[in-house]
């Protein structure tokens, strides 16, 4: 396809080189968006600007031990709790990044960076390490039935060797597989159904659980649900919103659930952010649900009180 910057020149007097790197920022530009042609505008030059520190920062927080740069890059941990028993069965650990400057960057940002350029194995292996870090925090005070859901991104997941650096990794931290969920969006099944999926059922045979996230909202498992490799199936926020909303024949959340436990599959809602919400899930059978109602991501310590809290409740009942 063509792709044509157009560069505007209020001054005459401009310099010609400022008109090529305003042509070659609006045609990076270009590649994102369906017209054929694109202006170059000055928030693309910034836009461009901040990508830029934030990759260069990113690589070299990751080349750096966590410990010297508290603050910077780190994990939170949402819990996920079982519907019946409203008890924390695992917890997703969920990356944050916090810039001088900048502020918080948000993950999406920052994993889309991550993504475009080649640090996303990097990004997904320091994940996998921190975690397996919580793991043996709540192992050692006697949590060993609490899991970790980890996200998972495409190009890593795709990325040949995938499995074989997980496992090695795990092994490493002499952390069992069958205490990690990965999560991986139903969009990656979209770069090749078979392939995925068969690194999926690679990744069952060697313990760890494997998650759809966002369910509902890429490309259409609904069809395929019986066909794919996984153990949990996540329903996007966007569905447990219509909770609040929609008529109640027209919701498809339970027509789900019973279909995910015929599959033999658990059920998560994610974005849980009422108790109206809840009760309804809890009513169609929903295993587990996520969201602010029960808590927001956490820090480490925080949900090792929170376990404990939960086991002191438990002992006094
Ligand atoms: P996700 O995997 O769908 O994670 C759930 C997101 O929903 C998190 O946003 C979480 O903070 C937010 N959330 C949880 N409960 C509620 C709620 O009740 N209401 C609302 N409004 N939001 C809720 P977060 O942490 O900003 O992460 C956004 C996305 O970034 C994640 O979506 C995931 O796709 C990605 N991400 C985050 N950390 C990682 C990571 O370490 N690796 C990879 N590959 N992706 C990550
Ligand atoms: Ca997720
Ligand atoms: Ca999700």
């Amino acid at each position: 396809a063509v792709e044509v910057a157009i560069v505007e020149m209020p001054d005459p007097n401009v310099e010609p080189e400022k008109i090529f790197t305003q042509a070659s920022v609006a045609l990076l530009h270009a590649g994102k968006s369906d017209a054929p042609y694109v202006f170059f505008t000055p928030d693309m030059e910034e836009q461009l600007l901040r990508s830029d520190v934030i990759e260069r920062e990113l690589r070299s927080l990751l080349e750096t031990p966590t410990s010297e740069h508290p603050g910077r890059l780190w994990v939170e941990y949402q819990p996920i709790v079982d519907l019946k028993t409203n008890q924390v069965v695992y917890f997703e650990a969920l990356t944050r990044m916090h810039l001088p400057g900048l502020g918080r960057i948000p993950p999406p940002e920052f994993i889309e960076i991550a993504e475009g350029q080649q640090l996303a194995i990097q990004l997904g292996e320091w994940v996998l390490c921190e975690s397996c870090n919580f793991l043996r925090q709540l192992q050692q005070q006697g949590f060993s039935h609490v899991y970790v859901s980890i996200n998972i991104s495409a190009a890593d997941l795709l990325h040949s060797g995938f499995v074989e650096r997980i496992t090695r990794l795990v092994e490493q931290h002499k952390i069992p597989p069958h205490i990690i969920n990965l999560e991986i969006t139903e969009s990656m099944m979209m770069y090749g159904f078979d392939a995925a999926n068969a690194v999926l059922q690679d990744l069952r045979t060697r313990g760890f659980r494997i998650a759809i996230d966002d369910f509902g909202t890429g490309y259409s498992s609904f069809a395929r649900l019986e066909d794919l490799n996984v153990d949990i199936i996540k329903i996007d926020k966007s569905f447990v919103d219509k909770i609040l909303t929609a008529e109640p024949h027209r919701l498809v959340i339970g027509d789900l659930v019973r279909m995910c436990h015929r599959l033999g599959m658990e059920v998560v809602a994610e974005g849980v952010e009422e108790e109206r919400q809840r009760l309804y899930l809890v009513e169609q059978g929903c295993d587990l649900m996520q969201g602010y109602l029960f808590s927001k991501p956490i820090e480490p310590t925080q949900a090792l009180e929170l376990l404990a809290a939960e086991e002191c409740a438990g002992a006094s009942s």
